[in-house]
């Protein structure tokens, strides 16, 4: 049977996070409004009204670029993409054509063999379109919010070899736009979507197969479960001897399957044109060199250095970089357990331990539950265990109750008594208490049998809800065992 190769090639389309649309001062921020109460003569299309370009769409697009390793083209110019649909008021959507704004760069993947970068063809800036909605009644309406919202494109070269590589490739990409501020990057509400182009051809034949494009992946399981089904299509398709056809498929996430759109059209139905409205727009080195200095640390940077930390793994380093609040909750928690004399690697114990397990029960986010549990108190709670005032087991307690209840843990020991029972009286009385309950163990232990002593001593250590620690028990018990035998 014939090998096939696989050739992917992702189109991820994200909203830009801006206050105004692209080219009028209409709120981007629609998602909760009621239908066209975010629009004006611009984003409507209406003749006679003149667009301005939003700087800052185009300062985030900047950094995107810059974020990615692209390079940024000082003269661009936006184009009408004419084509007739309910959702485009003007019958054109203006976008990018010959000169993108950023050209090149590369998203890094980790493989099992070490980095492997997708390159990237470009990122161009466009608006989005309004949106359909269909009706129960039959009808179908149309509600311009979305008209006019500032998009970017990213386009990645044809090199991704696998749906997994896929998926990988768009939380990376969408990881970096969440992280430099540029994008919310939330994919339930549309702000980040995905096309996939997707081609086979057989082993040791150079030239690609027919590209099939996907639609409608809302999600990174869909996108993977979308290519996974193409490529068993397409393999079924061609082993029996027909051609693929190229053309845009939907993916149906109910039924698991892609079903065929319309043929594809190719780039001149479009008939491009350079907008006559929008002078060409000139990107100084100024403005490329301000979104520079702007741009934070990035994930990988981040990651390497949190793994160079000693006792940090790499798969704690690439926990606490996931996101760039985790991040930062991480170096601030580190810092405050420095300077009460503990380690960074505390600081990343219990956070990727605890903390993240009380967020994944409760569903909480960081943010939320931060406020809190400021990175001080961990370090307060870290320094308690260090210095021997709690145990271990009292120490997660301890955690859990100033997670839920934002009081400090020393407030909390104290209030509850929590710390340690040292040498003392009470240790004296559940030893004595634990000596006459158990008989047969005392006389065990009293006739050679030295290994009784371990169940005395988690006698008290119940008695104690784990307060104690085993080596100060096993000291009282073995003292009134000696005052008994005095
Ligand atoms: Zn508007």
């Amino acid at each position: 049977m014939t090998d096939y190769l696989v050739t992917i090639g992702l189109e991820v389309h994200a909203q830009i996070l801006t206050s105004s649309k692209m080219f009028c001062g209409c709120s981007a921020d629609y998602a909760d409004a009621a239908p066209n109460t975010h629009v004006c003569p611009t984003c409507l299309g209406l003749p006679g009204a003149l667009p301005v370009i939003n700087r800052r769409a185009i300062e985030h697009a900047i950094s995107t670029g810059l974020a990615l390793g692209s390079r940024i083209q000082h003269d661009t110019i936006i184009s009408r993409k004419n084509y007739f649909y309910a959702d485009l008021p003007s019958g054109y959507q203006r976008s990018q054509y010959d000169d993108p704004l950023c050209v090149g760069g590369w998203v890094e993947l980790d493989d099992a063999s070490g980095p492997r970068r997708i390159g990237l063809t470009r990122v161009h800036i466009e608006e989005d379109t309004g949106k359909l909605i269909h009706g129960d009644d039959g009808a179908s309406y149309v509600d311009f919010n979305r008209a006019g919202v500032p998009l970017m494109e990213i386009v990645s070269e044809p090199q991704i070899a696998s749906p997994d590589e896929a998926r990988r490739y768009f939380q990376k990409l969408r990881q970096i736009l969440v992280w430099i501020g540029v994008s919310t990057g939330d994919m339930e509400r549309g702000a980040l979507r995905c096309d996939a182009n997707i081609s086979l051809r057989p082993a040791g034949q150079r030239e690609f197969g027919a590209k099939v494009e996907i639609k409608n992946m809302n999600s990174f399981r869909a996108l993977e479960r979308a290519l996974q089904y193409e490529i068993e299509r397409q393999t079924a398709v061609l082993r029996a001897g027909m051609r693929v056809r190229q053309e845009t498929r939907g993916w149906d996430e109910a039924r698991g399957v892609t079903d065929a759109q319309r043929t594809k059209e190719g780039s001149a139905d479009y008939r491009y044109f350079p907008d006559p409205d929008i002078p060409p727009l000139r990107v100084d080195d100024t403005v490329i060199a301000e979104c520079s200095a702007r741009l934070p640390e990035l994930p990988d940077a981040r990651r390497a250095r949190f793994a160079a930390i000693a006792g940090v793994s790499a798969m704690d380093a690439e926990t606490l970089a996931a996101d760039r609040g985790r991040a930062d909750y991480f170096e601030a928690t580190a810092a405050a357990c420095e300077a009460s004399g503990a380690t960074p690697r505390d600081a990343a114990v219990w956070i990727t331990g605890e903390l993240l397990r009380l967020l994944n029960d409760t569903g909480e986010d960081l943010a939320s539950a931060a406020r809190r549990l400021p990175p001080t108190a961990i370090a307060e709670l870290v320094q308690l265990l260090g210095s021997g005032a709690i145990t271990r087991t009292t120490a997660k307690e301890v955690f859990e109750l100033a997670f839920r209840s934002g009081a400090a843990p020393r407030v909390i020991v104290e209030e509850r008594g929590l710390a340690v029972i040292g040498a003392g009286d009470v240790l004296a009385r559940l030893a004595r208490e634990a000596l006459a309950g158990n008989p047969k163990a005392v006389a065990e232990y009293r006739g050679g049998k030295l290994t009784a002593i371990k169940f005395l001593i988690g006698q008290v250590m119940k008695a104690t809800k784990g307060q104690a620690s085993p080596q100060a028990v096993q000291a009282a018990l073995e003292a009134e065992l000696q005052r008994l035998d005095a």
